[in-house]
């Protein structure tokens, strides 16, 4: 059994630590030094490191962990991240702290951008800054239709996925989806729960997938109120998903 704990991290930043006994694994740990906080506060010993992908707010502790632990680094092919140990592809698994994780090639913030599932007693998901509670990341580096693709894969894991994404952007995310799907009665509770949450400062984070389907534009793309609403923010009469999430992301990025 893994616990996942989060390790806060810059200003909104979650690095999630996989714990079972003493053993430790991080995701993402762009900062080194919760992370040593929390192994020395416990007594725990790091042995491995999982990268999503090459953002510095997502690899930049790496090098000091490393240089503590001689510990696998794994994460996606892309020379840009030093210290990868083990490279990973679309379809690889990798055996955590007695866990089975599968890996999905979810480009679209980044070309190189990597998920971790794991199916086996608990439903884990690590996507990083692919999916948000509520939202997903910006294209930096990759198109609609690749977001559109890697989404899809995420959207059909099984619905009591836990979600751990890495920021904590889901009541900006709701702040835009209440727009986006105003006639969402499931989203608007959702979203005072939120607020509410984040008056007194507390992570809004896990999601599930089930959740996500309920709240998420970006995976509501045939929902017929966010496709009306995308439309007249286009100009246009929007037909493809691909286009309502090309056009409801550009909204998102000017809101
Ligand atoms: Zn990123
Ligand atoms: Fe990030």
């Amino acid at each position: 059994m893994i616990e996942v704990i989060p390790l806060k991290a810059f200003t909104d930043n979650y690095i999630w630590a996989l714990v079972s006994k003493e053993s430790v694994y991080v995701v993402d740990p762009g900062d080194a030094d919760p992370v040593l906080e929390f192994l020395d506060e416990n007594n725990f010993t790091l042995e491995g490191i999982l990268i999503t992908h090459h953002h510095f707010d997502h690899t930049g502790g790496i090098k000091n962990l490393t240089n503590r632990y001689d510990i696998p680094v794994y994460g996606p092919v892309n020379n840009r991240i030093e210290g990868i140990t083990h490279e990973l592809k679309e379809n690889n698994s990798i055996s955590i702290l007695n866990e089975e994780f599968k890996i999905f090639e979810v480009p679209g913030h980044t070309l190189d951008h990597i998920a971790y599932y794991s199916e086996s007693s608990q439903k884990l998901l690590f996507c990083g800054d692919t999916l948000f509670s509520g939202g997903c990341g910006r294209l930096f580096e990759g198109t609609p239709a690749q977001m559109y693709d890697s989404l899809q894969k995420l959207k059909s894991l099984s619905s009591e996925t836990l979600v751990y994404c890495t920021h904590e952007y889901t009541e900006s995310n709701l702040n835009f989806a209440v727009v986006v799907n105003n006639e969402n009665e499931f989203l608007k509770d959702y979203y005072s729960e939120v607020k509410a949450k984040r008056k007194k400062d507390e992570i809004t984070l896990p999601s599930s997938i089930k959740k996500e389907l309920s709240i998420n534009p970006f995976l509501r793309l045939t929902d017929k109120n966010i496709i009306s609403n995308a439309s007249n923010f286009a100009s246009i009469n929007l037909v493809k998903e691909v286009d309502t999430l090309k056009t409801i992301r550009e909204w998102k990025d000017n809101f």
